[in-house]
């Protein structure tokens, strides 16, 4: 009996691991396209959160000239100094946005958690994850950085409000290339064979033992060749939606 209880309380905890919370949404966005030289664009945002430095898919970007925007916690810039200089160096491909201070998501109160990780236990802690992010990002490009991701891009009502208040745009995304870079080689290819113009993919840079730089090395030539080019979050505008099936 002990083993069966133990047995069914795992389940219900790996249950709400996986569950978004209740209140909570997860923001999707696409590129607004004004004019029609826009209608080919593509964005490609990477995240990296905290772990290393996947060298294979910076590389395959340098050698494609592919630009790209990083979401950076200071955490991940804290810990991978050659993959920062790297992303620093091709500045010009590359722009640096906030992924927050320590990778904690934008969901406030005492108790509130996404996937097993835990929030911000108020909104002082939520501008401070918010800030401290940021500072990293200005005192290594002398920009402040526009937009803002926070970790697994789940938020409530209170996170979005306040951190469109410090002044950022949120960024959501279109396409979720590898969930996190947990995905196999195979589906990752498929998602991304699956882009439109006007998605903002997001994929993973912190994980080099994952599939994604591979994938990419196998689509992103694929897609080029389908007349796509890629801009950075900095030259685009985003517009929410809500179902990225649907748009
Ligand atoms: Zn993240």
């Amino acid at each position: 009996m002990k083993v069966f209880l133990t047995v069914i309380s795992m389940l219900v905890v790996s249950a709400n691991v996986h569950a978004q919370p209740v209140g909570t949404t997860e923001v999707h966005s696409r590129l607004a396209q004004p004019t029609g030289s826009a209608a080919t664009a593509v964005a490609l945002t990477l995240d990296a959160c905290g772990g290393a430095y996947d060298a294979d898919m910076i590389s395959t970007l340098i050698a494609m000239r592919i630009p790209a925007t990083v979401f950076v916690t200071k955490k991940w810039l804290d810990h991978n100094p050659a993959g920062t200089l790297t992303l620093l160096a091709y500045s010009d491909l590359f722009e640096l946005e906030d992924h927050g201070t320590a990778h904690v998501p934008a969901v406030i109160g005492a108790d509130s958690s996404v996937y097993g990780m835990a929030g911000a236990p108020d909104l002082a802690h939520l501008e401070a994850e918010v800030s401290g992010g940021a500072e990293a990002i200005r005192s290594l490009t002398g920009h402040a950085p526009q937009y803002y991701r926070g970790a697994t891009a789940i938020y409530d009502q209170q996170s979005i409000q306040a951190i469109e208040a410090l002044g950022y745009s949120i960024a959501g995304f279109s396409v979720n290339a590898d969930d996190g870079a947990t995905l196999s080689q195979e589906v990752i290819v498929a998602r991304l064979r699956a882009v439109r113009a006007g998605d903002v993919v997001i994929a993973h840079m912190n994980k080099p033992d994952g599939a994604t730089a591979e994938a990419f090395a196998i689509v992103l030539p694929e897609l080029l060749a389908r007349g796509y080019r890629f801009v950075k979050l900095s030259q685009a505008h985003l517009k929410r939606i809500r179902d990225p099936a649907r748009n």
